[in-house]
């Protein structure tokens, strides 16, 4: 039996769900240069390898569009993903609560669920949030690692900086319509003042979709054990990035160095707030890509969920537990969370 066998067949019966995937930046990216059912030919195949159900499609808007085409790209994104639900309706699901997703696995598609990381696209138009809504958009992610009109984003590295915001007003104001139209939060790339505004102003379902932890390597992106309590006293979850800056920082991390932030958070809160937000990055097309970061996915693609399940069995997981973090968490909380 290959190392991976294990996990790759546990991972086939099991529910297993990404909080955090940047694919319609990337979808579009390809339709824009012609191709079509691009999720088809260049996902599908490993995701089903990696036995996934679910994925959260965050809409990204890179710098470069910034700010008068935010808007635009945004919804050229969310075009994108539903051209290609209707090139592959056998294969993929737009959806918009957990109905959707069952019924998505039931019938053997991928499901997907739309959320912001970061709040451009809104410019500062609160009504915006609705439209969204009503396109499927179901977290909230106020910002990427810069400012925006709702609130400071956490830098990547410790960078010399003037005094550092928390939420705008606008940020607090969106909060709410958020909770009235039934959206997540999510706190992900906030810096610690927003994260903590943020928690004062919403009370409503939270996760950090994509954020280790910052006792193991501390870069502000990650989460200190403070923040990772006080999600988890709300039923939040913490995603496990897998993108290899935030996993250690020596040169080469592997996946056992993901599986330390698994047991961190585990040791602090347990099982049941830790969830996948894996934030794959490496087909991201290259000229968005923030190339600064120097980074490399540990999780190869979701094709090699399996060796992070296999691995996870080794370090002493059982079954029920990693049917908890590969997506039973975040299943749970999608079916609290989401009620329209
Ligand atoms: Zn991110």
């Amino acid at each position: 039996m290959e190392s991976h066998d294990e996990g790759r067949d546990l991972l086939e019966r099991l529910f297993v769900a990404d909080a955090h995937f940047d694919l319609p930046l990337m979808v579009l990216a390809r339709r824009r240069s012609g191709e079509r059912r691009v999720i088809e030919r260049h996902y599908l195949e490993g995701l089903r390898r990696g036995g996934v159900d679910l994925l959260v499609c965050s809409l990204f808007v890179p710098d470069a569009f910034l700010p008068e085409m935010a808007l635009r790209h945004a919804l050229d994104q969310v075009a994108a993903l539903r051209e290609e639900e209707a090139e592959s309706p056998h294969a993929l699901r737009l959806c918009r609560n957990v109905d959707d997703i069952e019924a998505a696995g039931a019938s053997g598609r991928l499901a997907m669920i739309l959320s912001f990381e970061g709040a451009e696209p809104l410019g500062t138009d609160l009504g915006l949030l609705r439209v969204f809504h009503d396109l499927g958009v179901r977290g909230l992610g106020l910002t990427w690692s810069r400012r925006n009109a709702a609130a400071d984003g956490c830098h990547f590295h410790a960078v010399p900086e003037g005094r550092r915001g928390g939420l705008s007003a606008f940020g607090v104001a969106l909060l709410a319509e958020a909770r009235r139209l039934g959206c997540y939060l999510d706190v992900s790339h906030l810096n610690d003042e927003g994260f903590w505004d943020a928690l004062e102003h919403f009370d409503g379902p939270v996760m950090a979709s994509h954020s280790n932890c910052r006792s193991l390597v501390s870069v502000p992106r990650n989460l200190t054990d403070e923040q990772i309590v006080a999600l988890a006293g709300r039923q939040g979850l913490v995603g496990m990035n897998a993108c290899s800056r935030f996993v250690a920082s020596c040169d080469r991390p592997d996946i056992d160095a993901l599986i330390d932030h698994v047991d961190h958070v585990v040791g602090l809160v347990g099982i049941g707030q830790v969830c996948l937000g894996l934030d794959l990055c490496d087909s991201l097309p290259a000229p968005d890509l923030s190339s600064s970061l120097d980074a490399f996915d540990v999780v190869d693609t979701h094709g090699a969920l399996g060796y992070l399940a296999s691995a996870m069995l080794r370090r002493g997981y059982g079954e029920g537990d990693i049917a908890a973090i590969f997506g039973g968490n975040l299943h749970r909380f999608l079916k609290g969370a989401l009620t329209s």
